[in-house]
């Protein structure tokens, strides 16, 4: 539980970063007035703030299940689940409780959603402000992160500039500017911000990434992505994708030479084969992400062997382009029902070949970014049952002792009065336990109830159950047990008790207890008055002296 603690440290970070992000692009391009745009961005995250500090058990679940880099939406998704509404909500809420300008609200409220889920009615400064907290956010995602992975974000930074109408270079000098006003702030306010190279550098080494890469990689990674479609890194990460495999199937050799020199220069991974079977064979064997298909071709063909790739679990996924001459173009729509994804028409233009190669790979990507997802939230969901099973734990265990607490106590001895009739209850009561505490302090107090704890534990059968009543006070619960038994237990548990050193500061010695015995008799009407005849029997124990056991009447 310690690590899904909220962050208040870096929610200022963060905060402050949005403020001047909002600040000084709303000062650079004048959108609106400056100082609205600050506000907005330091309060864009109240909600989140709010949650936590009034929330923070049911927010710790909250955050287990996210990380620093999960979206604002994917995170109000989870608070949803948990709260039945979100930091936004909540946000929005409190800055209309005070009275801070209308729009200011709103576009706290809607700035995290997709573009296209923007609602209708927004004003234009809402509409200013959304847009300012967009690009901010995605701004200050960067700052927050450890330099090295700032280049790769970058690509998801640098849509914004069309955005707010700067060129790239406008766009680099103001992110500049936002990094060195956010550390000056954060001087003054005294928030941690941390050191950040020139934005040049960013985008340079950015640049450097994508050209390692090839074409048409850089391609995919240039595409625009809003913040919001991209969780995070990892998947914009161009040192991180893997190269796809591609198969060309083709029958005509000269053709198929042609298609695998163009597709080269992609940067994946090629095979080919000569017909519709080789390319069944082929795509078994190596699962390829893409498969370029002729249609006519001797042995089986690409009608054919698209229907049998349909059939498999392994073909379901892959992303199959047809080549389709002019003799094919009227059944193309045969061709989509068989499971084909795109047609490119022959003689194909490489431009447009590698276009849809690049659009397929974006599906595949996406598609692979699903699977991941949901095989993350499935582990989440694991941990979450780990979790639940922790809490549930703690609801029923003495936090200082580690046994059973009294609640659980009670509950276990009811549960095994309804089964047997046969049962005994040891009450046991630590002697002057008061002294311990009076003269080597609380601590040593506490670490006699955990030996003493422990002691007990060490000394009883698995079938049994020591649990701690409260303050010095625990109770033994023996199912299936006779009189001579508990007593034989309850002496064996005297004697462990009294020969048992414990150390702990300026205390050696031991500790001694009064035990009473009950056993469960006809005329007992609830299990209850076992534990009550027990505690009456200790009550005898320390008027005839302590460290003794008695039966109860
Ligand atoms: P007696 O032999 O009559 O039982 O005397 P006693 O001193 O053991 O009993 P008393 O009820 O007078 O004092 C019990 C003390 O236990 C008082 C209380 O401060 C202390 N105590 C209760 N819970 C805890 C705890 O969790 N940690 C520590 N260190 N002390 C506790
Ligand atoms: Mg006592
Ligand atoms: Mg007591």
């Amino acid at each position: 539980m310690a690590a899904s603690r909220f962050d208040y440290q870096r929610y200022w970070t963060e905060s402050l970063a949005r403020a001047v992000a909002c600040q000084t692009i709303s000062a650079r391009k004048r959108m609106g007035a400056p100082s609205d745009a600050y506000i907005c961005g330091l309060l864009s995250g109240i909600g989140r703030l709010a949650l936590a500090c009034v929330h923070p058990q049911a927010y710790a679940d909250v955050l287990a299940q996210t990380s620093p880099r999960t979206t604002d939406l994917e995170l109000a998704r989870v608070e949803q689940q948990v709260f039945d509404m979100d930091h936004r909500e909540l946000g929005a809420a409190m800055l209309r409780d005070w009275h801070l300008p209308d729009p200011y609200a709103h576009a706290i409220e809607t700035f995290a959603a997709s573009p296209a889920d923007d609602p209708a009615n927004s004003d234009r400064v809402a509409t200013m402000l959304r847009l300012l907290l967009r690009v901010s956010s995605s701004i200050a995602q960067l700052l927050l992160d450890d330099a090295a992975n700032r280049p790769a974000l970058w690509s998801q930074v640098e849509v914004w500039a069309k955005e707010v109408q700067m060129s790239t270079q406008e766009f680099i000098a103001t992110c500049d500017q936002i990094a060195r006003e956010w550390q000056d702030w954060g001087k003054t306010l005294a928030i941690r911000t941390s050191k950040v190279d020139p934005f040049t550098e960013i985008a340079a080494r950015a640049a450097e990434a994508f050209a390692a890469r090839g074409p048409e990689i850089a391609l995919a990674a240039d595409a625009p992505t809003t913040p919001d479609e991209s969780d995070g890194v990892p998947a914009s990460n161009p040192a991180a994708i893997e190269p796809l495999t591609i198969l060309a199937i083709d029958d005509d050799a000269v053709l198929r030479r042609l298609l695998l020199t163009h597709l080269k220069r992609t940067g994946h991974n090629l095979i080919s084969a000569p017909n519709g079977k080789a390319g069944l064979q082929a795509a078994l064997e190596h699962g390829p992400h893409v498969i370029i298909t002729d249609w006519m071709m001797p042995e089986m063909d690409g009608l054919e062997l698209v229907k049998q790739i349909r059939r498999i679990e392994l073909g379901k996924d892959i992303h199959i382009l047809m080549l389709t001459g002019r003799e094919e173009e009227d059944r193309v729509v045969e061709a989509f029902e068989a499971g084909v994804d795109d047609v490119v028409t022959k003689p194909f233009n490489p431009r447009i070949l590698l276009s849809r190669v690049s659009s397929g790979e974006r599906i595949v990507r996406l598609r692979e970014q699903v699977s991941t997802d949901r095989r993350k939230m499935e582990d989440q969901v694991a941990e979450l049952a780990i979790l639940n099973r922790r809490l549930n734990n703690s609801s029923n265990t003495d936090a200082l002792t580690q046994v059973a607490n009294r609640r659980y106590g009670v509950a276990e001895l009811e549960d095994q009065w309804n089964k047997t009739q046969s049962l005994a209850v040891i009450m046991l009561d630590l002697d002057h336990f008061k002294r311990v505490n009076d003269s080597f302090g609380h601590d040593a107090g506490d670490q006699v109830l955990r030996e003493a704890a422990k002691v007990l534990g060490a000394n009883v059968r698995k079938s049994d159950t020591v649990c701690r009543m409260g303050g010095e006070e625990f109770m033994v619960i023996l199912p299936d047990t006779t009189t001579e038994e508990a007593n034989t237990v309850a002496e064996r548990l005297r004697n462990a008790l009294a020969s048992h050193v414990i150390r702990h500061g300026t205390f050696e010695g031991h500790v001694t207890a009064s035990l009473g015995i009950a056993v469960r008799k006809p005329d007992m009407e609830h299990s209850t008055a076992l534990y009550k005849a027990a505690d009456e029997a200790v009550y005898v124990s320390k008027q005839s002296g302590r460290n003794r056991v008695s039966f109860a009447a």
